[in-house]
């Protein structure tokens, strides 16, 4: 990290420096002018920045021809090297490994329409973890994992040029840790990424779960060339990921998008019955997770279906006629509607793209949520927007992760 402060005069380089290294990745291979239209700055700052990073060996410029006119066309050098990416659950941790020139090469053609190119792991590895489990604990697992995958692929730990670990938390990007007491109790005030940094030997970053299934589907998914979208992640958590301008938004302490941490109704009673709003782990009442989540889901049919029932199960017998499932998936749909409704009202996305495991649910979840939206949100912020099912699946935030790398790696580098 840089030592001046973000109000500095290096504070202030180094974010510009981001913001035309985003503005590359995020275009292919751009224009000077055309860096300096999607970032706001002056031309002379873009071709200082440029140069400076040309001369870093983090760009390549080279003068063309395109329209008739001669412009300077600049595309990001891609480091020989492997990214991995390690997503964490409540109850799981999974591993990939990727070529780093292949996750660089995605967003060369990142416009609507176009195919994405293949979201290539290299190898693949995963692993149950006890609820509740420490982060040391699930960072060693992590760590085994890794060299699992790294054995598969016949790579060598000197080859990897760095890791980005997802966390189904807030995660505040001045300290790097979980802040949110209740959430990832085993995480709470652990510095993830100075940790692995020290164990692993390499550059690592951490973020939310729900961002990184947001960064995935820019990449490779729902997302691409969407320019102000949400992507929302249904599971044992429901948190969300926003873009805005083409950009991720973090907000100001890197834990934007909680969503599931809406509340939906403090007085009514939660999904259950009984008194007031069901008591939610972050400590207050009726947030929409307590409403809409996979434990929701699973704890209002398991009465009627016996216990242990899987979402997988739930959405089989649903999609077989099973009328209280079908209730139960159309009601989860509608929750998340209404709290999106005022989302779209404020943010006005082309998009909204649902992942995490209750997206297996498909149009019996989409449908009704869509129905909400329309129903919550102002008229003319409806309008238009695209509600779809992630594309990813169950990979989307360990690819995020990989991608998360990927940036990292690239902004320590210029
Ligand atoms: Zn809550």
């Amino acid at each position: 990290m840089n030592a001046a402060g973000p109000g500095s005069p290096a504070g202030l380089r180094e974010a510009n420096r981001r913001r035309v290294l985003d503005a590359v990745l995020a275009a292919g291979e751009p224009t000077q002018s055309g860096i300096a239209a999607a970032t706001g700055l002056a031309p002379a700052t873009v071709s200082n920045i440029v140069r400076h990073l040309v001369g870093a060996g983090s760009l390549t410029a080279t003068t063309t021809v395109r329209g008739g006119r001669r412009v300077r066309a600049v595309r990001l050098v891609a480091p020989a090297g492997y990214l991995a990416g390690v997503d964490f659950g409540h109850r799981h941790v999974r591993v990939g490994l990727a070529r780093a020139a292949d996750t660089f090469s995605r967003s060369a053609s990142g416009r609507p329409g176009e195919p994405a190119p293949p979201a290539d792991l290299l190898a693949e590895r995963d692993a149950r973890l006890p609820e509740g489990h420490g982060a040391d604990d699930g960072l060693r697992a992590a760590e085994e994992l890794l060299d699992g995958a790294l054995a598969e692929a016949g790579v060598g730990r000197g080859a990897l040029l760095g890791v980005g670990i997802g966390l189904p938390a807030p995660v505040d990007a001045r300290s790097g840790s979980v802040g949110e007491p209740g959430i990832l109790p085993g995480w709470v005030g652990v510095d993830a990424a100075a940790r692995a940094a020290a164990n692993l030997g390499v550059p690592v970053a951490v973020d939310n779960d729900a961002m990184l299934g947001t960064l995935a589907e820019q990449a490779w998914g729902a997302l691409r060339g969407v320019r102000d979208a949400v992507y929302l992640k249904l599971s044992d958590g429901v948190g969300a990921g926003l873009v805005l301008d083409g950009r991720p938004y973090r907000g100001r302490s890197g834990t934007a998008g909680e969503l599931g941490h809406v509340v939906v109704a403090e007085d009514a009673g939660g999904p259950t019955g009984g008194p007031g709003g069901t008591v939610c782990r972050c400590g207050n009442r009726g947030c929409l997770e307590t409403w809409a989540s996979t434990t929701t889901v699973v704890g209002l049919l398991e009465p009627l279906l016996g216990s242990p029932l899987s979402i997988a199960e739930v959405v089989a017998r649903a999609r077989g006629g099973h009328a209280p499932s079908r209730r139960v998936l159309a009601d989860t749909g509608g929750h998340v509607g209404r709290a999106l409704g005022g989302l779209c009202s404020l943010l006005t996305p082309a998009r909204v793209v649902v992942g995490g495991e209750l997206a297996q649910a498909g149009s019996l979840l989409i449908d009704p949520l869509h129905a909400a939206l329309d129903r919550w949100a102002l008229p003319g912020a409806a309008e238009g927007v695209e509600v779809v099912a992630a594309q990813l699946g169950a990979r989307a935030h360990v690819l995020g992760a990989v991608a998360l790398a990927g940036e990292h790696v690239l902004a320590s580098r210029g």
